[in-house]
């Protein structure tokens, strides 16, 4: 458990519950994000009862607190990250979904300049980029560029 989220909860006012704490430590074994549904498959195969109304709503509330990143991932889909020490960014596959993480340190430059052009000061940045992961770009190729 990262002490900052417990620290954080508690300094809004708010405690640790079972679901909450659930939520989180499924989110910190993950190197990237996930969806709800997934972070809800994880509960229930380590034998949590959290339903996938509750993992919403912790979702919701640690993005709210700026402890979780919500990622809009096109059509509907959105996954969730915990906020923690690293940063990276993600290239998203439109067809299969799949998500692959990089890091560039010319983007981190590109958004200090960002800032000195403007005068912000950046807090945070995201960047998805969206195309077909190389096994969809197979697919693709071996049926003609025709969609199954
Ligand atoms: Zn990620
Ligand atoms: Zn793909
Ligand atoms: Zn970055």
């Amino acid at each position: 458990m990262d002490a900052t989220i417990d620290a954080r909860l508690r300094r809004a006012g708010l405690k640790l519950s079972a679901p909450r704490r659930a939520v989180v430590e499924a989110m910190e074994h993950e190197d990237c994000c996930l969806d709800a549904n997934e972070i809800f498959l994880r509960l229930r195969g380590a034998g949590q009862k959290t339903g996938l109304t509750s993992v919403y709503r912790v979702l919701d509330l640690l993005q709210s607190l700026g402890l979780a990143a919500k990622i809009d991932f096109g059509a509907g889909t959105y996954k969730y990250e915990l906020m923690k020490g690293g940063h990276h960014h993600h290239v998203v596959c439109s067809d299969c979904g799949s998500v692959g993480v990089f890091d560039d340190p010319a983007i981190e430059l590109a958004v200090q300049h960002a800032a000195e052009q403007t005068g912000f000061a950046i807090d945070s940045h995201r960047v998805e980029l969206f195309g077909r992961c190389g096994a969809c770009q197979g697919a693709r190729a071996a049926g003609n560029g025709e969609r199954p």
